[in-house]
């Protein structure tokens, strides 16, 4: 069983999501709510996989991408975006995203996103 950070400020989005991955197999083993707690819930908890929403206060998407990615480059992270955020998408491949899944959720989507980083 692959274990998931999810990291969003939308309780409704981490509900979502939640619903899906837990249906499919996948184990939440944390959730946080800006990216300052994603990355300090990534360094203790080590996750297989993190979901990481673009927007959030305090410490947005992409800057929690980057700690992780600096701290551990093996790191396979998800990033969720929504409409209009084509600059922050290619500021995060350069960083080391390793997929892309857009809000609203489409359950097939996010399954493949998160089986293309298991590969
Ligand atoms: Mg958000």
């Amino acid at each position: 069983m692959s274990s998931v950070l999810i990291v969003d400020d939308s309780r409704t989005s981490r509900r979502v999501l939640k619903d899906i991955l837990t249906r499919a197999g996948y184990e939440i083993v944390g959730e946080a709510i800006n990216g300052k707690e994603g990355y300090e819930q990534y360094a203790r908890l080590r996750p297989d996989i993190v979901t990481m929403d673009i927007t959030m206060p305090e410490m947005d998407g992409i800057e929690s991408l980057r700690l992780i990615r600096k701290d551990f480059p093996e790191a396979k992270v998800v990033m969720i975006t929504a409409a209009g955020q084509k600059d922050k998408m290619m500021e995060a491949v350069k960083i080391g995203a390793s997929e892309f899944v857009s809000k609203p959720f489409i359950e097939e989507t996010v399954l493949e996103a998160l089986e293309h980083c298991l590969k």
